[in-house]
């Protein structure tokens, strides 16, 4: 098969949604379809759980989970289907920032009953800013939840998407009997048999057609009928360039937890959803049939066996052919690298691959080499863009418990911020060092790994910081930014790329700042 073709199979995507809105059920009945797993259940859960035995069993848990689960690869209808995992919990939203880089669409799961939630909101967020294509699935129509056009309504205001229903449900809850796919043109009766079985749908051209009373009963058709009326009255007709553009968002109704409505989502995302797209750089786009192989690194994951302190590095193949045992360029450390046992990831297995091509998925062992955001190519030098570092919600100092092990500790602490755990700063005043995290839960994580990988104790202690801004001067010879830097000293620092950092106290400091010296902008993500 040809290059062209190859990318013309693959679908990359992600599911996004609030932790419990049914993302692994999807996932999993997702994999039913492409054969991937023989039964339910099948997919783990990566939810952090509630009262978990202790919170490093639970953090080994969720590691071992998140190797397991990080790409679900499946062919459905002749097309490679690469799920990436995105873990819902907030504590971990920089991962799915993350991962959001290496998808070409994304699935947002939301709840009948629960509607818009945070983790929902932020995450699309994310997505329309980079106007990745979206679907919307609005699970759980087997329970009472809000009504279809209100949510459709809650689903534009407070996510700002422009939406446009493809299936709509024939009641819920109680009395859901089934959907309407407005895509196909066809009905689905929700029944018992239907929870057991795909069963076949009933083909509807036209729902005046007097069968429909026979199929659904005349209460509920009637209704149908009007709300079909509405739905093509009020909602823009599909139009699959402005879903490319991230500027339409399609939307299905059903219950993933019942495998109802599911197979009306797949059909029509394989038909809809992009193939890998162009991707940019810092010195140009990069488009997946060039014949030269490139990628990135969005996701790091260490060993969970502390004897090997190897890691894996996930990369997204962006154009060309990736081939086994070829070297190419390290673009950050100037240094060719080649690969003898690439992993390709499916739902049930993970294998070594001898090629791989754009929108795929690839692990590779690596010793300490990458970083999150790392570009490969085959000789050119250019980096990908697009992974930011987002302002961290926790401070803390941390110190060496152990004054014999210090080389241990940094290495350690190197290592964990290359794999995106948290970041790190370095006071200017006095060279201390700050961990800033998204989550609380990330201390425990970083304490316990220094602990058990790398053989280093460390203790913490808070430290009174709201944001961490990125300072960006206009010019750095300016009177202002000199009267910045000597006034605001105590608080400034610089992460990892050297990058100086504004640590505000307060919402008021940092508005105080900002109006004191107008010319140093103060930015939330390293990215400007
Ligand atoms: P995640 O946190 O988004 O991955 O959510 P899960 O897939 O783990 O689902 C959360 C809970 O909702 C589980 O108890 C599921 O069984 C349940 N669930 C998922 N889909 C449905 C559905 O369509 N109907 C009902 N009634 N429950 C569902």
């Amino acid at each position: 098969m040809s290059l062209l073709e190859e990318i013309a199979k693959r679908r990359t995507f992600g599911i996004i949604s609030h932790p419990d809105a049914g993302k692994t059920t999807l996932t999993e009945k997702l994999l039913l379809f492409g054969g991937a797993i023989q039964e339910a259940g099948a997919v783990k859960s990566n939810k952090i759980k509630k009262g978990a035995t202790s919170d490093f069993m639970e953090i080994e848990r969720q590691r071992g989970i998140s190797v397991a689960t990080s790409v679900l690869a499946f062919i459905y209808k002749d097309k490679k289907i690469n799920i990436l995992d995105t873990p819902g919990h907030k504590d971990f939203a920089e991962d799915t920032f993350r991962t959001l880089t290496a998808v070409d669409s994304v699935i947002v799961v939301i709840d009948v009953a629960k509607g818009v939630e945070a983790q929902t909101e932020k995450l699309v967020e994310v997505c329309r800013m980079r106007n990745i294509p979206m679907i919307v699935f609005i699970n759980k129509m087997d329970r009472e939840g809000k009504d279809a056009f209100d949510l459709l309504d809650e689903v534009e205001q407070k996510l700002g998407l422009t939406v446009t229903p493809l299936s709509f449900p024939i009641g819920m809850g109680y009395n859901f009997k089934g959907i309407y796919n407005v895509w196909e043109k066809n009905i689905n009766l929700f029944s018992e048999e239907s929870k057991q079985h795909i069963t076949e749908t009933i083909a509807f051209d036209d729902v005046n057609h007097p069968d429909l009373e026979k199929h659904i009963g005349e209460e509920a058709a009637e209704t149908l009928r009007e709300e079909l009326e509405l739905v093509y009255e009020v909602y823009p007709e599909f139009n699959q360039q402005e879903y490319l553009d991230g500027q339409l968002q399609p939307v299905f109704f059903g219950s993933a937890l019942n495998n109802f409505g599911v197979r009306e989502l797949l059909d029509c995302f394989v038909d809809i959803a992009p193939n890998p797209r162009p991707k940019e750089s810092d010195t140009r786009i990069v488009d997946p049939q060039e014949k030269k192989f490139t990628g990135f690194v969005f996701k790091i994951h260490a060993n969970m066996d502390p004897k090997h302190r190897d890691r894996l590095a996930f990369i997204k193949i962006v154009s060309g052919i990736f081939k086994r045992n070829t070297p190419y360029l390290h673009v950050r450390n100037n240094k060719k690298l080649k690969f003898s046992s690439p992993n390709a990831f499916f739902a049930d297995k993970k294998e070594i691959v001898d090629e791989s091509y754009p929108g795929d998925i690839v692990g590779l062992h690596d010793t300490g080499n990458f970083k999150i955001g790392d570009t490969l190519t085959e000789g050119e030098v250019m980096n990908y863009r697009g992974i930011p570092s987002f302002s961290p919600e926790h401070f803390r100092y941390i110190n060496n418990a152990d004054p014999l092990k210090s080389k241990q500790l940094y290495k350690g602490i190197d290592q964990l911020m290359d794999e995106g755990v948290a970041q790190l700063f370095t006071l200017e005043l006095n060279g201390r060092k700050v961990i800033g995290t998204v989550g609380a839960l990330q201390y425990e994580v970083i304490q316990y790994r220094l602990e058990h990988e790398y053989g280093a104790k460390c203790t913490y202690e808070n430290l009174n910081v709201h944001k961490a801004c990125w300072v960006d001067a206009e010019d750095e010879s300016n009177e202002e930014y000199k009267e910045f830097k000597r006034v605001k000293q105590k608080f400034l620092a610089k992460d990892k790329q050297g990058q100086l950092v504004f640590f505000a106290d307060s919402m008021f400091t940092l508005q105080m700042t900002q109006q004191k010296y107008p010319t140093v902008k103060l930015h939330f993500t390293s990215e400007f």
